[in-house]
């Protein structure tokens, strides 16, 4: 199965960008990334950063056989499989998540999400009892995990872990470790929609982000959040889709309970944290779980959250 790269709508809009900064852009992960510099010191780091995140595409690409993530999708039935401490750490967070989100997130949707192929060149809609038949493979019970010999193990033959609803975030978190190591106070990394702003817009000033809306053409925003140093991350039904002749259409975040597309009452969950891992993963679980439970669950994890409902309301959670 073919990825189609992601190239559209990314979700938000960087405001009021500075003097003189210099962007650089590549694919990876399956979607457009770039990384600004604003300080001449610090544009040798691009490439670099972009090196640091080729590397991590084969750790986590879900539709590479040759990936580490493909190798557990393709034998963790069989028996236990060792693997990174890196990937194990993000599948033992999505797990937690998964738990604490009532499977609105979870990391064990692979069968679900390779059955609908939404964004791949073979989406389609697929049968009732094609989805019946994946969503017996996707209970995050079936997931074994041993922390001490680090390894994972399915119960079903057939699960596969996908770790596309936090994988982008995990590697903004690497590659903003990256530069600041090497001394970067100010820059933006942006992997496909997965924002981090490095420090400040200027000394004293803070970065204001537009949060995209879902209707409206690409830079059209709905709301903004001022931020210093840190992520924000949305997930919405506008990011990704199959479209059907009569216009109906498909989103590529899946609901777990019912196999479908996702339908709460939300457009658009953005999260705004220092760790762009979880806002990743909680930008999704909130999508699908709608407002109120997204509401409690933001603050369970103590981060800040902008959400868009469908009646274009927009709501702002204080959880930090
Ligand atoms: P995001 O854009 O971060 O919300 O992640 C969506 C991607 O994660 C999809 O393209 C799928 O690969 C995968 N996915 C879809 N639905 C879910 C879900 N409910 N939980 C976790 N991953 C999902
Ligand atoms: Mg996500």
């Amino acid at each position: 199965m073919k990825r189609l790269l992601l190239i559209l709508f990314p979700a938000l809009i960087l405001l009021s960008s500075c003097h003189a900064p210099l962007t650089e852009n590549e694919l990876a992960l399956g979607t457009i990334c770039a990384i600004t510099s604003y300080d001449k010191k610090d544009d040798g780091l691009i490439a670099p950063a972009f090196e640091l995140i080729h590397s991590k595409e084969k750790l986590f690409d879900f539709y590479s056989e040759d990936s580490e993530l493909g190798r557990v999708n393709s034998s963790a039935h069989i028996s236990p499989v060792k693997v990174s401490e890196e990937l194990y750490e993000l599948i033992k967070l999505s797990y937690e998540i998964a738990l604490a989100s009532n499977e609105a997130f979870s990391p064990v949707l692979g069968p679900l999400v390779e059955l609908w192929g939404i964004g791949t060149e073979d989406a389609h809609v697929p049968s009732d009892e094609e989805i019946e038949e994946a969503l017996r493979l996707c209970n995050i019970e079936d997931l074994v995990l041993c922390d001490e010999d680090r390894t994972v193990f399915f119960r079903k033959e057939g699960m596969k872990i996908d770790l596309g609803a936090i994988a982008k975030g995990h590697v903004t978190n690497e590659v903003v470790s990256f530069l600041k190591e090497n001394g970067v106070e100010r820059s933006i990394v942006n992997l496909g929609g997965n924002l981090y702003l490095i420090g400040e817009k200027k000394k004293g000033e803070c970065w204001t982000v537009g949060l995209q809306n879902p209707g409206a053409d690409y830079g059209g925003y709905y709301a903004t959040v001022d931020v210093r140093d840190s992520a924000v991350v949305t997930s919405g039904e506008y990011e990704r889709y199959l479209e059907l002749e009569d216009g109906t259409r498909y989103h590529h975040i899946l609901d777990s309970r019912t196999g479908y597309p996702a339908k709460s009452d939300l457009k658009s969950a953005s999260i705004i944290s220092s760790d762009s891992a979880l806002a990743d993963a909680l930008a999704t679980a909130c999508f699908v779980l709608g407002q109120e439970k997204a509401e409690a669950l933001v603050k369970e994890y103590g981060v800040d959250a902008v959400f868009l409902t469908t009646s274009d309301q927009i709501v702002r959670v204080e959880g930090s």
